[in-house]
């Protein structure tokens, strides 16, 4: 069984629990780390999860929304730290204290139930990857932080049954929104953040190869609303806009079935 839940997801910070099951054994993934320690704590608990608990960590850019928090965490519960090489020299940090796994574009990672599958995507860091998850039977798409899908990445995503998916902003509210030039430019280009139509396009294609649930992603408060990011996933994946859940900045989701 493997199950997945959103602790929180925005530019204030993303953390999302992965959870494989089969009869006595249970794997836990926590993929980012772009919270307070306190609050991972706390909404992790609001989970039924205790860090203590957490197998490893999955760090997938350098972005302070995404590291956040995993220095401490890692080493206050001895957690293995998985990134990429070049995550990991942006950082500048040393070995984690022993706990640093280094992860590579298209080689796949066992941890207990789980198997991990990280690929590269287009984004303004060093050595983004993003995941596929799978407990042999269900699979898990990650996709967050990517300015547009490309061939190669929505190939990672096929047979997917569930993917968070980033639907970071409407091109519309984007262009006459408060942000500076530059800023609307990084967001809205090939390396920032996917819009919701780009994201829409990518359910599009992914739906007659098994994609049957979309958690919307990753939304910006000033250039997004809930409602639109619904309304262009549902669109794709023929389904009510209702049923498309948003994970929330403060809230994330509940637990889902993947
Ligand atoms: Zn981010
Ligand atoms: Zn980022």
């Amino acid at each position: 069984m493997l199950r997945f839940r959103s602790l929180g997801s925005g530019s204030s910070g993303n953390a999302t629990l992965v959870h494989a099951r089969s009869g006595t054994t249970a794997t836990t993934l926590l993929v980012d780390c772009g919270l307070g320690v306190r609050a991972l704590e706390r909404r992790a608990a609001q989970a039924g999860v205790a860090l203590a608990d957490v197998d490893a960590i999955f760090i997938t850019h350098e972005h302070s929304d995404h590291i956040g928090c995993a220095r401490s965490v890692a080493r206050r519960y001895r957690i293995p730290v998985w990134m990429s090489a070049g995550t990991h020299q942006a950082l500048r940090e040393q070995d984690f204290d022993g706990l640093l796994r280094i992860a590579v574009d298209g080689d796949p990672i066992t941890l207990g139930d789980l198997r991990i599958d990280p690929f590269a995507v287009p984004h303004d860091a060093a050595e983004p990857l993003q995941l596929r998850c799978t407990d042999g039977d269900a699979r898990l798409g990650i996709l967050t932080d990517l300015g547009h899908v490309p061939p190669p990445v929505l190939a990672q995503l096929a047979g997917c049954r569930s993917v968070l998916l980033e639907c970071n902003h409407d091109a519309g509210m984007l262009e006459s929104g408060p942000y500076p030039w530059f800023l609307k430019r990084r967001v809205g280009g090939d390396w920032g953040h996917l819009a919701n139509a780009a994201a829409a396009e990518a359910v599009r294609a992914l739906a007659p190869l098994g994609l049957q649930q979309v958690v919307a992603a990753h939304l910006s408060r000033k250039n997004n609303q809930p409602a639109l990011a619904r309304e262009a996933v549902a669109g794709a994946l023929g389904c009510a806009p209702g049923e498309v859940h948003v994970a929330d900045q403060e809230e994330g989701t509940g637990w889902l079935d993947a």
